[in-house]
């Protein structure tokens, strides 16, 4: 069957494209791109529209797999539909050291079942550890551990995961060794490693070098996670200057960060260990939990201790990030839209929901940011720093995930009271030439693909 997309603004800047060009489909590729109208059997109107390369997001966090065997698939719950219906067509997951499950076996799962976006994953560092019997993320892994995490790691990446993910701020025991011989594996594959690195605000510098010097060391090229939640605390235009310096001499290092002035993680990861009020200058004030009995609530020092001693899973928000900074982050050519999403019971950040079309809204419309870089951002540069040939493009060839929206109406509408909401403004969206999302509708929920490299 063939698919016409027709007057659209086409913007593709891996291409360094932005006119007015149809699109035709076939077999889930793009067959031509031309300002004729060729025959088709169905057509989609795109005028006034920007029609866009599908959304990458590069850095999630995958659906959990169920006692059935099954991904999430609950409208409200799953993150993979959230992702799609704000544009998102391909995914990397297994970010911050976290796996849901293995991930070799997950990416069979995707296979086997499909799931809502096209799916890529890195190995987890932490997930890896633990499978190996290492359990306490105080202390450094025996040289046995080691060992083993490294022969399952090889596995890993042979079966097609892009790299491994650090979550050093989770894993604090894991030291410079363990660091090296596990991203080791990387090295004869030409894989990446990303990190969610070990500290943040004033200690950002020491907890970048940590993990850039290493990269350097084997050679890798780097991903720095969320930089706006690590150094948004002041340090941004230092922080973006000394990641531009390891750039300046040779390293492959680039960042994403996710539009929001706030962060989410478990009020008991070790985030808030003894000393992350001074840390952050702030009080018990600045933490909203969002699950269980204080939903929706700030913490005071009581609430804080309940919740931390008896509920350590529950997801919190942590307001405590400077706009500036934040906004500088995005702005920077080294920086790339990844969502940071993540959800536990449907329950989370917006971002999960949101971060793409708030791109649009806040810093497209806003005038901080052209409508041709924000595309660049979600998914020339994602597809690059992985690799993709055939995504985050539309030439002729490229695999036929797109995204269909109405700049001027585009818009988040995920709240932290209701994350899962969807977004506004995109008319459709088509994956592997087919489409699976149109207005909000998720048509298709089974079109994606795993996506592995090899
Ligand atoms: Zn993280």
């Amino acid at each position: 069957m063939k698919t016409l997309i027709q007057n659209g603004l086409l913007i593709d800047p891996r291409n360094q494209v932005q006119a007015k060009l149809n699109l035709l489909l076939e077999n889930g590729r793009v067959v031509s791109v031309t300002r004729d109208i060729p025959p088709a059997d169905r057509s989609i109107d795109a005028a006034g529209m920007t029609v866009s390369p599908g959304f990458i997001d590069i850095h999630m966090h995958e659906d959990f797999v169920g006692a059935d065997g099954h991904l999430e698939d609950d409208d409200q719950k799953a993150i993979f539909k959230c992702m799609l219906r704000m544009g998102v067509t391909t995914v990397l997951g297994g970010e911050c050291g976290i796996n849901r499950y293995d991930p070799a076996q997950y990416l069979d799962i995707v296979d086997r079942d499909g799931a809502a976006v096209n799916v890529a994953l890195l190995a987890g560092h932490a997930f890896i550890r633990e499978a190996c019997g290492h359990t306490d993320k105080y202390t450094p892994a025996t040289e046995e551990e080691l060992a083993a995490m490294a022969r399952m790691l090889d596995e890993e990446l042979d079966a097609g995961c892009f790299g491994i993910s650090y979550g050093i701020r989770y894993t604090p025991g894991l030291n410079r060794r363990e660091l090296l011989e596990t991203a080791r594996a990387c090295v004869s594959r030409k894989k990446m490693i990303a990190a969610h690195v070990r500290d943040d605000a004033a200690e950002i510098f020491a907890a970048g070098r940590e993990f850039l010097d290493a990269a350097r060391e084997l050679k890798l090229p780097a991903q720095f996670s969320h930089i706006g939640s690590m150094a948004g605390f002041g340090q941004m235009e230092d922080f973006l200057a000394f990641i531009a310096e390891y750039r300046m001499n040779g390293l492959d290092v680039s960042c994403d960060c996710y539009p929001y002035y706030a962060f989410s993680t478990a009020i008991g990861a070790t985030t808030y260990d003894d000393g992350w009020m001074e840390r952050y200058h702030c009080d018990y004030g600045v933490i909203e939990i969002c699950e269980g009995k204080y939903k929706g609530q700030r913490c005071t020092k009581e609430i804080f201790e309940e919740e931390r001693r008896d509920h350590p899973e529950h997801l919190t928000v942590c307001y405590v990030m400077k706009e500036q900074d934040v906004d500088m982050a995005l702005q920077s050519p080294n920086v790339m839209l990844g969502s940071d999403g993540i959800m536990n019971n449907g329950q989370g950040h917006p971002r999960a929901a949101g971060s793409f079309p708030r791109l649009f809204s806040e810093f497209v419309r806003k005038g901080k940011l052209s409508l041709y870089e924000a595309v660049r951002m979600c998914t020339a540069m994602p597809a690059e720093r992985l690799g993709l040939k055939n995504k985050g493009s539309l030439q002729a060839g490229a695999d036929a995930d797109i995204v269909i929206f109405n700049p001027d109406t585009i818009a988040d509408r995920a709240t932290f009271a209701e994350p899962a909401l969807p977004p506004v403004g995109i008319a459709c969206v088509l994956i592997n030439g087919e489409i699976a999302m149109q207005h909000g509708e998720i048509i298709n929920g089974r079109l994606g693909k795993a996506v592995r490299k090899i």
